[in-house]
């Protein structure tokens, strides 16, 4: 055991990160740009500012400034739970009797479980700044949701969420935490909107998705005043707050001078992966420094690694801008019975141009492997980690097995996004034995990619 390196690795306060950091500024090939979904030209700052916060949609938009204060007041509440531990898993290593160096960042210390207060914060934070009455969302298992009714009570907004209905039904007790914070939570698709009447029509009994959630959120928002939209993954502003996960995972290494040779982390939106590898991918686009950096998703969701490389809508309804990225096609419907969170049917246009780029590589692994890795670790290390956080550990393990057969000491850093408390039926689903591993055929997929828009 290398006895300099403490289990935990803290920064001061002092050292904690004062500006975000914008990959977007070191890539060469810049993420191609949202387009209207009317005139599928580039969206301008006006046409955002109908639908998002002015000064996140000027950061959406911004692909050249390298860095962004973080406002005081949202440091201030950083200090509230942040910095967040860079542990060893010294445990996890000895239970393995691999040489592999093994460390995670964890960010489930705060009540709403997981690494999505570090954005909603900021989202609060700017939509109060303009003076709004409150926010709309979507929420998929309902973390996303919990982070933004926590950021919303704390600067006193308002906060609508439209919960995936298979969720809202399924996770009882999340829909309570929301509304304990003061948020008003809608099963989606609902008829308070007309897009969700709509889809309601179309397809009687379904059990929604992030796609729908989010047509009715933004619906909600541009017909309600004082409201805006916000989302908590995929977008580039996501990533660009989530860098904090990053920079400080980097100042922490940086201590005792350890160089990761593998980071890893799980990939839904993309945003903590992208959040966690972009101060290492800078300096891999800054020629500077050398990392393997592995994307992991479900093999029942797998849009980086079947998905196509395309313009599509990034909702159901079609109402908010068309991205480039991967993506498995607006209208795809995850299997319900799936564990995890990981169930947008894009990625982030930053990680999918990385991706197209070779920067970062992706897998995607199936379910019940991923709970034996969850159960492994949680019954070393103690944490009960979160499903989808449990995707990025499998792959750890896997990749410091190997390290046990070549004999390699390879350093290797995860994000594990967040705890678990509320996924006991899925956990109780893996106890009995009763999980299945859903993944889509060709089939599926192609009458999918057949409907992606055409964009030259
Ligand atoms: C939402 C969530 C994810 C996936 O979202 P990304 O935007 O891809 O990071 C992963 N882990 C946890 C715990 C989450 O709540």
């Amino acid at each position: 055991m290398d006895k300099k390196i403490p289990y935990k690795i803290y920064l001061e306060e002092s050292e904690m990160p004062k500006q975000w950091y914008n990959v977007r500024a070191d890539m060469k090939n810049k993420p191609a740009p949202l387009l209207n979904p009317g005139t599928l030209q580039p969206v301008t700052l006006e046409e955002m500012s109908h639908i998002f916060c002015e000064d996140l949609a000027k950061q959406e938009l911004d692909d050249t400034t390298p860095y962004f204060d973080i406002p005081q007041e949202i440091q201030d509440f950083y200090r509230m739970y942040r910095p967040s531990p860079l542990v060893r898993a010294y445990c996890l290593e000895k239970e393995l009797d691999t040489p592999a160096k093994i460390y995670y960042k964890f960010e489930g210390n705060n009540t709403s479980g997981s690494h999505k207060l570090n954005s909603a914060i900021a989202q609060a934070y700017y939509a109060k700044k303009q003076g709004l009455k409150g926010v709309t969302t979507e929420t998929g298992a309902g973390q996303w949701g919990t982070a933004l009714s926590m950021a919303c009570s704390y600067f006193h907004l308002d906060c609508k969420v439209f919960m995936v209905k298979v969720s809202y039904e399924q996770k009882p007790f999340r829909r309570e935490v929301m509304r304990t914070y003061g948020a008003s939570v809608t099963p989606s698709p609902s008829n308070t909107t007309e897009v969700g009447r709509k889809i309601l029509a179309e397809h009687p009994g379904t059990t929604g998705s992030l796609g729908c959630a989010i047509s009715e959120a933004v619906e909600a928002a541009t017909t309600n005043e004082g409201y805006r939209y916000v989302l908590g993954s995929v977008l580039t502003q996501v990533l660009l707050h989530q860098s904090v996960i990053g920079l400080e995972t980097k100042a922490a290494l940086d201590k005792y001078d350890i160089h990761p040779d593998i980071i890893i982390g799980c990939a839904g939106g993309g945003s903590n992966l992208g959040g966690l590898i972009s101060p290492f991918a800078g300096e891999m686009l800054r020629g500077e420094n050398h990392y393997q950096i592995i994307a992991v998703e479900p093999a029942s969701c797998p849009s980086l690694t079947r998905g196509h490389y395309a313009y599509d809508f990034c909702d159901t309804g079609k109402v908010c801008p068309l991205a480039k990225m991967y993506t498995l096609g607006c209208d795809f419907i995850p299997s319900p019975n799936h564990a995890g969170g990981l169930r947008y049917h894009g990625m982030s246009p930053v990680i999918s141009q990385l991706y197209d780029d070779h920067i970062i590589e992706a897998r995607s692994v199936e379910q019940t492997a991923v709970f034996e890795a969850a159960e492994r670790f949680a019954r070393v290390e103690g944490i009960l980690p979160a499903p989808e956080s449990s995707h990025a550990i499998r792959v750890a393990i896997d990749e410091a097995l190997k390290c046990k057969e070549t004999g390699e000491e390879k350093t290797i850093v995860f994000g594990l996004t967040g705890t678990g408390y509320f996924d006991m039926v899925a956990y109780e689903k893996y106890n009995n034995g009763e999980m299945s591993d859903y993944i889509p055929s060709d089939e599926t997929l192609a009458a999918e990619f057949a409907k992606l828009p055409k964009v030259e």
